[in-house]
């Protein structure tokens, strides 16, 4: 037998399996909460929880509360068998895939909301979102009770949002961001980008090469909306309809107008639609670290 045939994960549907699980295992838990068609972005967080906990969870849960009516939950993109051959590979100890109705069945009507970071931003353009991202990764840590959670700052603003629920309702857990992992080209890995035309694929990159070209203005003094008037007008010339490209404060995510030293640092971060695709991406200036995380 290979080494590789002796350490399949655990696979569970279901609460109740789940729940057995957890009541019998001691240790560290890691935890990765994510919606599926894994990446090397996904695979990366997985591999930091290696060395650091006993046991490790992967959840791949497409949360409808987080799609809007016409966002794209029917048509999100589904691997399961490459997804349980990375968890393989990532030598995660569960995956747990639970069915719509297991998480949300029939009269569900409990919400969590953050009420701050939630606001601008993605925020604007996905009414309702980050409610139910709150909701279902509170309902999934008290399902997992991991003591260590990992998240990609690929989302920033989900990943500060779910920080501030993990402080605010004193969670007893440890949450981590961990770097956007990128194509060799700057683009961010993430599941929609299957949904790319080639050309628009071609195109993608710019995304993270505008928001360096910003970052590296300001780091010189650059006044910042000069830096984002043109960050968006040579995406919009490119093809890209812009919802918006911002910099936030991260401590409280308020416009920032210039910038001074400060301890949480700032987010430049931009969504825009490529064709039907909606892509989104940040750095992260932090005056206290170069390498831009926290
Ligand atoms: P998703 O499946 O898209 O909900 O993502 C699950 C987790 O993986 C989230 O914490 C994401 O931020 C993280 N993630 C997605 N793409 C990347 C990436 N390119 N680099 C790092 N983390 C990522």
């Amino acid at each position: 037998m290979k080494a590789s045939e002796s350490n399949k994960p655990l696979v569970f549907h279901t609460i109740a399996e789940l729940r057995g699980w957890r009541s019998q295992v001691s240790g560290q838990v890691g935890f990765v909460p994510t919606m599926g068609a894994l990446h090397e972005g996904h695979a990366t967080l997985l591999r930091k929880l290696q060395g650091r906990c006993d046991h490790s969870v992967l959840s791949i849960f497409v949360n409808p509360t987080q799609f809007g009516p016409k966002e794209d939950f029917s048509k999100y993109p589904k691997t399961w068998e490459k997804d349980l051959q990375i968890a393989e590979e990532e030598k995660v100890s569960v995956v747990f895939a639970p069915t719509a109705s297991e998480i949300f069945p029939d009269g569900y009507s409990t919400y969590v909301e953050e009420t701050q970071l939630s606001g601008p931003l993605c925020g604007i353009f996905r009414p309702g979102h980050f409610r139910g991202v709150t909701t279902v990764v509170l309902k999934l840590f008290n399902l997992v009770q991991p003591d260590l959670a990992l998240f990609g700052l690929k989302d920033a603003q989900q990943f500060f949002v779910l920080e501030r629920m993990v402080r605010d309702l004193n969670l007893d857990l440890k949450i981590e961001g961990v770097p956007t992992v990128r194509e060799p080209t700057g683009l961010a890995l993430s599941s929609r980008n299957v949904y790319l035309t080639n050309e628009e694929r071609e195109k993608a990159p710019l995304i993270y090469s505008t928001l360096c070209r910003i970052q590296d203005g300001l780091l010189k003094g650059e006044k910042i909306s000069k830096m984002l008037e043109e960050g968006a007008v040579q995406l919009t010339q490119a093809g890209f309809q812009v919802q918006y490209l911002e910099c936030r404060d991260l401590a409280t995510f308020g416009s920032v107008q210039n910038l001074i030293q400060n301890d949480q640092g700032y987010l430049i971060a931009v969504s825009a639609y490529l064709g039907s695709t909606r892509l989104i991406d940040n750095v992260i200036i932090n005056p206290t670290q170069s390498d831009g995380t926290r």
